[in-house]
């Protein structure tokens, strides 16, 4: 069986980031703490936990010490509430995700309408909405936008959350430009996300199945499955090697192995290798 690695797999430069400051500050660190998950994959949280960072949920759960703020970003209120706590920040904020905080304060500031595309529950978009003061309106699909009260007389700007689907993106900007008199868009999708999207599509149209391994919680890792999905029916969706089944793979001559951008190196290694041995034996 011939197995394909896509090239653009694994951690971004985003994540690789956020995730190499947690390392080298937890061997000089002795209280270090992280907001929430650097990344929705529990293999890299048991990582970080084995090396004694540890993650909460609220600020006041945190002795003073040092707090890491993740790569999806943070709201205004919790550099405050870590400031006025006395504790060291460690930002890593990716600047992607920083470039749509921006774009939704500057514009909510000036009273635009700011229309974020994206899953409203994800923390990358509640932060973006926190910078725009909880003034900016998340639309997740095109049929949402269509139900969007327009206020003609008023001036609208569009962004997107950094791992949203590109083509659908491309959609509901389509759709708000033919709609609204004042209307302008940023682009604010990562590269890396529509590169990945890009090469899944050509791997799943190439190969007889796919795999796909990404944190449940991983919204780009979910839309790789998705897209994969809608053009090889034979596409798995796995968190790590112990999820593979032998069975997916019986009569199969190519597969491609495509991953999140939470998804740790390791953890591909493991699912390549253990795809290597399924037809053995
Ligand atoms: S996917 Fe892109 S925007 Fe998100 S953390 Fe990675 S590099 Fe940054």
């Amino acid at each position: 069986m011939k197995i394909t690695v896509a090239k653009n797999s694994g951690f971004c430069f985003g994540v690789k980031r956020a995730y190499d400051l947690a390392c080298v500050n937890s061997k000089n660190c002795d209280e270090l703490y992280i907001f929430g998950k650097l990344v929705h994959n529990d293999d890299v949280c048991r990582d970080l936990k084995r090396r004694g960072i540890k993650e909460i949920k609220s600020l006041g759960a945190a002795k003073n010490g040092t707090v890491i703020f993740t790569a999806h970003g943070i709201g205004p209120d919790a550099y405050e509430k870590a400031q006025s706590r006395g504790m060291r920040i460690i930002d890593t904020t990716c600047p992607k995700v920083m470039k749509a905080q921006r774009l939704a304060k500057n514009y909510a500031g000036k009273n635009y309408r700011v229309i974020v595309f994206g899953d409203k529950n994800h923390t990358e978009v509640k932060s973006i909405l926190k910078w725009s003061e909880n003034r900016a309106i998340v639309v997740g699909s095109l049929e949402r936008a269509k139900k969007l009260r327009i206020d003609k007389r008023k001036k609208y700007r569009l962004i997107s959350q950094t791992t949203q689907n590109v083509k659908e993106f491309e959609n509901v900007k389509k759709y708000f430009a033919g709609k609204l008199p004042d209307f302008e868009c940023f682009n604010t999708i990562c590269d890396s996300t529509d590169n990945r999207q890009n090469e899944i599509r050509k791997l799943a149209k190439a190969n007889d199945a796919v795999t796909v391994i990404g944190g449940r919680d991983s919204a780009n890792s979910k839309r790789l499955y998705e897209i994969a999905k809608a053009i090889n029916p034979k596409t798995y969706f796995i968190e790590n090697a112990r999820q593979l089944k032998k069975s997916w793979f019986g009569d199969i001559k190519k597969v491609a192995v495509s991953a999140g951008a939470s998804t740790p190196k390791w953890v591909i290694n493991e699912v390549i290798s253990r795809i290597g041995k399924s037809q053995k034996g």
